[in-house]
């Protein structure tokens, strides 16, 4: 038997009553489980295993599609639940974390990232806020956090705005004649300063103009999704105002 924490992040009907859940463990990384007869109206199993609940899971040994042997409900999230932005809100969230867990490798780092968002969610903190930060944090977790905000060409430390090139992972001031990469206002180069140093009581307290977390959400979504088989524009969280 193992033990474990597991996020729900979905669930898939299968047979008459069973359902195949994928979790996110914090020592299993993500897992499908197969939770037995939970479709039944008596089901124990049922209350405790819906997307986006935190349950302490017993599952059995399998390495394949381990069965849930018992499940106890530890976090509900159940002002989440109960609103459809909301759930959107944490689609948003999961789809990546979905995307950047490994199956079968503790996930430590991920799951703690993806419960405070879905923490600060629940609470009703702003979205733009919670989204950009962790944005920020995935960034960092992939190693993909921006460091560097001088000049890429003349080494002065960028005060305006600036030319991102995705591909250097540098920035040129305006003032240099070799403008690559994508243009950003000073706000957005500020508050990814803001990200990329965890000042995220200033991030949070900071009221976030549209327009400047649209250009936050793209530079990070970029970095994030390089390597996923989708476009960026897939795992906006910010609508789709473009
Ligand atoms: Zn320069």
């Amino acid at each position: 038997m193992i033990k474990t924490l597991g996020l729900i992040l979905k669930k898939q009907s299968i047979g008459e009553t069973d359902r195949i859940i994928t979790i996110l463990s914090p020592s299993l990384g993500k897992k499908r489980v197969v939770a037995r007869a939970v479709r039944k109206p008596l089901s124990k199993l049922s209350g405790h295993l819906d997307t986006f609940m935190i349950s302490q899971l017993i599952l059995t040994d399998e390495n394949e599609l381990p069965k849930v042997t018992s499940a106890v409900l530890v976090e509900s999230f159940e002002s989440l639940r109960a609103s459809l932005p909301l759930v959107e809100q944490a689609y948003a969230i999961s789809k990546i974390t979905e995307r950047v867990i490994l199956e079968d490798v503790p996930q430590q780092t991920m799951f703690r990232i993806t419960v405070d968002a879905l923490s600060r969610i629940d609470e009703g903190v702003a979205w733009p806020n919670v989204w950009l930060r962790y944005l920020g944090e995935v960034t960092k977790q992939l190693g993909l956090q921006l460091g560097d905000f001088t000049c890429r060409i003349c080494g002065k430390k960028i005060t305006d705005t600036a030319y991102w090139d995705q591909l250097e992972r540098g920035f040129t001031c305006t003032s240099c004649p070799a403008k690559i990469g994508r243009q950003l206002s000073v706000q957005a180069i500020k508050v990814l300063f803001l990200l990329s140093k965890q000042q995220y009581v200033v991030v949070q307290r900071a009221k976030l103009n549209q327009q400047v977390a649209s250009e936050v959400e793209e530079v990070l979504l970029r970095e994030i999704t390089e390597w996923f088989n989708r476009p960026w524009t897939s795992y906006r969280g910010l609508g789709n105002q473009s």
